[in-house]
């Protein structure tokens, strides 16, 4: 008889195992090794915090609802005493000029083994190939299956991730086990992905970025747009990416229209104006030389210059008015159709999972059954590219630790 299973090998659950102790407690990992996901986050540097104070850090996360949840963890564990956290434990940071915070190695393996010796110090049994396919309760003391044997414990945590990247071990499988426990599962869908576009006719672009664009977006057969966003935005073999993109598409869905500037824009009148009259200051410039001056790159230029069937050496006296008007429509919102968004194999994070409405925040443990808790993506949580996914695998982990130290007693 354990007092906690932890279910899961990933962010969440090493760190609730690195702050348990005192306590027999297995850790059960589907595949081969623990920390899969966080070997490849940050591009394999693991960018696991971000330096916004708690109330700036949940703004980055998917609906109010989010934030409202995970005010008490990150008050809990905040970003900076997440920072002081790593650094005691032999893990130094360094902060980016954006705010991003990396290991000083900038090795997520750095991250990983330190948590996985301190859980190990802290007694907690590690098994790998280990997937957990039944949970069940009665008396209050759960059985946890898996196909080799059972395991029973006091409390089960659930930390098995999303279903982004499945080739980490991360495949969904803890929805239809937190399912079978009676919790309802919001509809997963891929977040901070790329977007494929229809007729696509930029590839040639690929791989060039416009610093911070301005996006609007508009649902199918709707005129009123349902979300405006600032960021850079790349362009790829096949449609759109870049942290605006990223940052947006939890709220994206096929058929979606979203124009896009393309030189720096806070978007709306002033942006168009400004490019009108910098179209009509000087006459006898080349249209390419103006648009350079904002940061166009040429094969950029040449596109917009062949859709609106304009000689590429064109100079800004020879537009007409309409020539002009259609030019600076195509430069401040340019439109683009969403054909798909990018698979689950290629997304960061997944939005939905676990209904917040049947957990409490104070603790992360389910209203629905008693002893049992849930940590990190299971949840119905997903922030921005940043740090802030991590952070709150970290904090909901914490309180979970928090929790159990405060009231186990062990049998
Ligand atoms: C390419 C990429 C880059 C990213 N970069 C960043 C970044 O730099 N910063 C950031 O904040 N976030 C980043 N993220 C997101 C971040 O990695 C996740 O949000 C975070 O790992 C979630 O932690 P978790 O513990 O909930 O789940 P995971 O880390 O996904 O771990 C879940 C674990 O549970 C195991 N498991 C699943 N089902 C079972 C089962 N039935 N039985 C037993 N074990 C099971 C899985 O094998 C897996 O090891 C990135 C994600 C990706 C895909």
């Amino acid at each position: 008889m354990y007092d906690i299973i932890i279910i899961g090998g990933g962010a969440s659950a090493l760190f609730l195992a690195a702050n348990i102790t005192d306590t027999r407690v297995l850790l059960l990992e589907k595949t081969a090794q623990v920390g899969n996901k966080l070997r490849i986050t940050g591009g394999g540097m693991c960018n696991l915090t971000n330096c916004d104070e708690p109330d700036r850090f949940l703004m980055h996360f998917g609906s109010p609802q989010q934030r409202t949840f995970l005010k008490p963890a990150l008050m809990n564990l905040s970003p900076a005493a997440t920072q002081v956290w790593f650094t005691e434990r032999g893990v130094p940071l360094t902060v980016r000029e954006d705010g991003k915070v990396f290991p000083r190695s900038l090795d997520a393996r750095t991250v990983i083994s330190m948590l996985k010796d301190q859980a190990q110090q802290n007694g907690v049994e590690i098994t790998c190939d280990a997937q957990v396919t039944e949970v069940c309760v009665q008396d209050q003391i759960f059985t946890v299956r898996t196909a080799a044997r059972s395991y029973q414990s006091l409390q089960v945590v659930i930390a098995t991730g999303g279903m982004s990247y499945p080739a980490t071990g991360s495949d969904g499988s803890g929805y239809a086990l937190a399912r079978s426990l009676g919790h309802t599962i919001i509809e997963p869908t891929q977040a901070l992905t790329s977007l494929v576009i229809k007729d696509y006719g930029l590839s040639e672009l690929s791989g060039n970025s416009i610093r911070d664009s301005h996006i609007t977006c508009f649902h199918e057969h709707e005129q009123r747009r349902y979300l405006q966003a600032d960021g850079d935005l790349l362009f790829t073999h096949k449609g759109l990416s870049g942290p605006v993109i990223l940052n947006s598409s939890r709220h994206i869905r096929t058929g979606d229209l979203i124009t896009a500037s393309l030189f720096p824009s806070q978007g709306g009148e002033t942006a168009r104006e400004e490019m009108h009259r910098a179209l009509l200051k000087d006459p006898k410039k080349q249209v390419s030389t103006i648009l350079k001056s904002y940061g166009l790159i040429g094969r950029l230029i040449e596109h917009l210059l062949d859709q609106l069937q304009l000689s590429r050496d064109v100079r800004c006296a020879e537009l007409s008015k309409k020539d002009r008007t259609a030019l600076v429509q195509l430069l401040a919102a340019y439109p683009f159709t969403v054909s798909r968004k990018g698979y689950f194999s290629s997304s960061m994070v997944t939005a939905g999972g676990v209904s917040l409405a049947e957990v409490q925040r104070t603790t992360m443990g389910s209203r629905i059954v008693p002893g049992l808790f849930l940590a990190g993506e299971v949840l119905d949580i997903d922030g921005d590219t940043g740090g802030y996914n991590l952070q709150a695998a970290f904090s909901t982990a914490k309180l979970i630790a928090d929790h159990f130290s405060r009231t186990l007693v062990t049998r």
